[in-house]
């Protein structure tokens, strides 16, 4: 049955394919095969300073160049890849490649010292040698440990003391650690006061319902306030649009990222948009 489908990329990326089980085979085949060919690119989406339009970081999102299908979302396979463990090599090669990609960038000064921001997952966070991981690729790809973020979410926090334990060794290298998707699952505020991280990335669906829903407004004001006093940058995600963005400058937000500025880029495309880009961001903000 998988190799029915197999002439038809498309059938194989079904969003209920989750269902079929010879189907999530299939993918898990694919994956595999996408692990070992190298399959993987990253785009890099623009971070920037919400007061003085400077760009202050890049996040890398992974994709999935497949040969016939073309790119595939994270949504579509970052589930599995976490399922079956190929999240762990993929994650790895996701920290080298973004180590590598801004070392590149910076030693040819297409871009000035800024972050790169790396999505962890839940099984590499778990994993006993994430901090070796790290410090081997800072080592091999020479990148300044203060040019490097990793952005985790609330789930991986469950296990409490071993969570602190390992967010210190990694902010003890230099790295900094922001806590992604924040609003979305379980806040505790006890946690954050415990754990070094360095700054609040703020749901998009909060941002996205800010001018419509009262109490979106209301969170996200109160998030921001909360975050500063507990001594953390607050970065909003998902910004669309200006009015957006004013609201969020007005609640003192510290940085930004968004389609308003700028979606997702691949190294080519951001090698040739960057000095207009720069400037944009200057008249945009
Ligand atoms: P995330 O880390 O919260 O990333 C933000 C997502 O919002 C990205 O989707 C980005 O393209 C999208 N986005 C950015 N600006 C806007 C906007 O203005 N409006 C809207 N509607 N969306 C915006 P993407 O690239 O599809 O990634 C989805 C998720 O996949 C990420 O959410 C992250 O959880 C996961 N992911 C991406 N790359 C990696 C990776 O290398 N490793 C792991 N473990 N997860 C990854
Ligand atoms: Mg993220
Ligand atoms: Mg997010
Ligand atoms: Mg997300």
């Amino acid at each position: 049955k998988a190799k029915a489908h197999g002439k038809n990329g498309y059938t194989i990326f079904r969003p209920e394919m989750y269902k079929d089980s010879s189907e999530e085979l299939f993918l898990e085949t694919q994956l595999r095969k996408a692990v070992e060919q190298n399959e993987f690119v990253l785009h890099y989406q623009p971070q920037v300073n919400i007061h003085t339009g400077e760009m202050i970081g890049l996040e890398a999102l992974i994709r999935w160049d497949h040969p016939e299908v073309g790119m595939i979302p994270p949504c579509k396979f970052i589930p599995l890849a976490e399922k079956t463990g190929l999240i762990v090599s993929i994650g790895e090669w996701v920290l080298e490649e973004a180590c590598r990609q801004n070392k590149e960038w910076q030693e040819k000064k297409i871009l000035p010292k800024v972050k790169v921001s790396v999505n962890l997952s839940t099984q590499q966070f778990i994993k006993q040698d994430l901090v070796d991981v790290m410090k081997e690729t800072l080592k091999k790809t020479n990148l300044d440990p203060h040019c490097l973020e990793v952005e985790i979410t609330e789930s991986m926090a469950m296990d409490f003391s071993r969570a602190v334990k390992v967010l210190n060794e990694i902010s003890e290298l230099g790295v900094s650690i922001s806590m992604d998707d924040f609003g979305k699952g379980y806040s505790s505020l006890s946690y954050l006061k415990r754990f070094p991280i360095h700054s609040l990335k703020i749901d998009k669906s909060f941002v996205n319902d800010i001018l419509v829903d009262e109490n979106d407004a209301k969170i996200v004001g109160t998030i921001i306030a909360m975050a500063h006093g507990l001594g953390m940058k607050v970065i909003a995600e998902g910004v669309e649009n200006k009015e957006q963005l004013q609201y969020l400058k007005e609640q003192n937000c510290d940085q930004v990222q968004g389609y308003y500025f700028m979606k997702p880029l691949s190294p080519y495309e951001l090698e040739a948009n960057l000095d207009q880009m720069i400037r944009d961001f200057q008249n945009k903000k």
